[in-house]
């Protein structure tokens, strides 16, 4: 049975909380704490940010965020058809920006990596970019 759910949305930083807020909607039938719930919502706030100011560069163009589960995970991709990434290795390092005129800190794949339990990059110059995340909600159990 699938579960899984779509939303599509212009490239415009007023939609990022947007969908942040559609990602952690959905992901409460999995009943997740709120620190995994702000996890899960900081690392799509940053794969959607880097889509709209690095990707697109504030051209237009189309964000696709999709969600479904496994069991207890969730998976998000986040998929836009912008400029692409040269050396996505590079790029996934911590403190690594090739905007720091713009006062980036090149800590967003970094926050996502440490966020979620699984992030994977597939990007190619002039083929866009999809990051893949994946959060296993309920993995640790309080101790009382
Ligand atoms: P911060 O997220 O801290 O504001 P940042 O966005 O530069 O800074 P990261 O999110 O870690 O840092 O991204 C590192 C670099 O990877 C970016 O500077 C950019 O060059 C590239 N990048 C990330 N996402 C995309 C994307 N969707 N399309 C094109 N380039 C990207
Ligand atoms: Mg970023």
């Amino acid at each position: 049975m699938k579960k899984g759910m779509k939303l599509v949305i212009d490239s415009d930083s007023a939609n990022e909380a947007f969908a942040r807020t559609v990602v952690a909607a959905y992901v409460t039938r999995l009943d997740p704490t709120l620190e995994e719930l702000a996890d899960i919502k900081t690392a799509v706030s940053e794969a959607v940010t880097n889509s709209i100011l690095h990707g697109y560069g504030g051209r237009e163009g189309e964000i696709t965020v999709s969600c479904k589960l496994q069991g207890k995970q969730i998976e998000v991709v986040v998929r836009d058809e912008g400029i692409g990434i040269e050396d996505i290795e590079k790029a996934m390092e911590p403190l690594y920006t090739t905007k720091p005129e713009w006062e980036r800190s090149g800590m967003g794949f970094a926050f996502m990596e440490a966020f979620m339990d699984e992030l994977q990059v597939d990007s190619e110059p002039g083929n866009g970019t999809t990051v893949i995340m994946r959060k296993e909600i309920g993995r640790i159990q309080s101790v009382e």
